[in-house]
């Protein structure tokens, strides 16, 4: 089996937008308002649209809700910056596919930061030839709502236009591109310590996995509850990530709140999502 990577121009192209329109915040006198703004939506595209709606509800199913709020919670993920439902399923699907597996240590383990950034499923295409089924990425391709949302420009344009209108270039540059960079570079961030054998720690081995993930205390409060990655790899269909006493999980946490709402069930527990191939260190 052969890993494939074309470059994702246009990906490549809207990053550095981001980063060039996140420089206007040096030049242009910041408002409380508008960094609030850019603190609430990190929160709510990036917590509740990126990590609980796609990546820990259409990704791994680990709960169950409305059509609506799937639907919601994708347009609030994709405009995190991080990717829409369809191209976030294939790209986590052929990472964990690569690190579940002993044959890919070298795409599964990164050697320093930048080379990581670099090769980030975020800038390239990666396929695996012959490819492996990724039914979860078929199913929801088959919903027309999620394809129309892959197109980042649309979404991007969109969500520029309506912080221009309601705050002028102070919003445009803080609430879209200050925003978006911070989400990109965290989960880039992210990536890195939780997947280096160097930093944080193991809760759990994965037999024949080239690489179980790392649980990091810092990484997983910026990043709302994802750094609690190698719980993660080891029960990857639990909606909880922090499953220790202290280990403080945002994600979750909203799920117990859609829970009590009436908006989430069928919550998969912890021990009924765990890998029959993860043991406990
Ligand atoms: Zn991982
Ligand atoms: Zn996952």
């Amino acid at each position: 089996m052969r890993l494939v990577r074309r470059a994702k121009y246009s990906n490549i192209f809207l990053h550095l937008i981001m980063h060039a329109g996140a420089t206007l915040c040096f030049f242009i006198r910041p408002s409380y308002d508008a960094i609030t703004l850019a603190i609430t939506l990190y929160v709510v595209t990036g917590g509740l649209g990126w990590s609980v709606g796609i990546h820990r509800g259409l990704i791994h199913n680990s709960f169950s809700t409305y059509r609506f709020m799937e639907n919601i919670l994708a347009v609030l993920g994709t405009l995190s910056g991080l990717g829409g439902p369809i191209s976030s399923s294939r790209t986590h699907f052929l990472r964990d596919f690569c690190q579940s597996s002993p044959e890919f240590t070298t795409t599964s383990l990164p050697s320093s930061f930048w080379r990581n950034y670099l090769d980030l499923p975020f800038f390239w295409e990666m396929t695996l030839e012959p490819a492996p089924p990724d039914r979860v990425s078929e199913l929801l391709e088959k919903r027309w709502f999620f394809r129309l949302l892959e197109n980042r420009w649309l979404a991007t344009g969109l969500m520029a236009a309506l912080l221009y209108t309601l705050g002028g270039l102070v919003y445009l540059a803080w609430g879209l591109c200050a925003r978006v960079v911070l989400t990109v570079n965290l989960f880039a961030i992210f990536d890195f310590y939780c997947h280096s054998h160097k930093h944080g720690s193991q809760r759990f081995e994965i037999e024949g996995a080239s690489c179980g993930g790392r649980n990091v205390w810092l990484v997983a409060l910026l990043t709302f509850g994802e750094g609690w990655h190698n719980n993660h790899h080891a029960m990857p269909s639990s909606p909880r990530m922090g499953i220790g006493e202290i280990e403080i999980d945002i994600g979750y946490s909203i799920i117990q709140i859609m829970h009590r709402c009436g908006l989430a069930w069928n919550l998969i527990k912890p021990n009924e999502a765990l890998k029959p191939t993860a043991r406990q260190i």
